[in-house]
């Protein structure tokens, strides 16, 4: 495990660890960051989507240690509601137009403030967030636009690991990594 593995377009390594230590709560997008960003449908029509368990295995790392972690999607779908049950995720905001409406409201009811937050997301809905958050990041195959908004781009894409490499950075800053 490198010391930093984000990348930093804008950031020194000290600024980024300084985001992170203060990081009581992780928001995600789904589509891009917790996927790869592909849509499958089945001949039915059914939605799939595949997740990366070395994601699952960090949000459930970043729970025991005390930091949240809640999803911000723009899509809706059963499978979502199933992912995150089964990693604990209670903050769910799926079919969600505005963003940045979804963090004022996770904010009030949790009582954190935006430099509090760190947020994952790949394209222009998630800018609004992005510009707000403390820890704001990307992954590699995100649009321009995300990356212009973050702090930090992964190393790691999106459905691959993506949110594992974040969560890690965050939990190494503030000393609670489990191993
Ligand atoms: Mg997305």
């Amino acid at each position: 495990m490198q010391a930093n593995p984000l990348k930093q377009p804008t950031q020194t390594p000290e600024a980024l660890l300084e985001r992170a230590r203060k990081v009581r709560m992780v928001l995600l997008d789904v589509d891009g960051v917790l996927t790869d960003g592909r849509l499958y449908f089945s001949n039915s029509g059914e939605e799939m989507k595949t997740f990366h368990t070395l994601d699952g295995q960090g949000i459930r790392f970043a729970i025991d240690a005390g930091i949240d972690v809640g999803i911000i999607t723009g899509r809706e779908s059963a499978l979502v509601t199933r992912r995150a049950q089964d990693l604990g995720i209670s903050v769910l905001f799926q079919g969600v137009k505005d963003k940045a409406a979804a963090l004022d409201a996770i904010c009030a009811t949790h009582n954190l403030h935006d430099d509090e937050i760190a947020y994952a997301g790949d394209d222009a809905p998630d800018v609004p967030v992005l510009e707000r958050a403390g820890l704001a990041v990307s992954v590699p195959l995100g649009h321009a636009c995300a990356h212009a908004a973050s702090h930090a781009i992964t190393r790691t894409q999106g459905g691959s690991g993506a949110v594992r490499e974040l969560i890690d950075f965050i939990l190494a800053s503030q000393g609670k990594q489990p191993f």
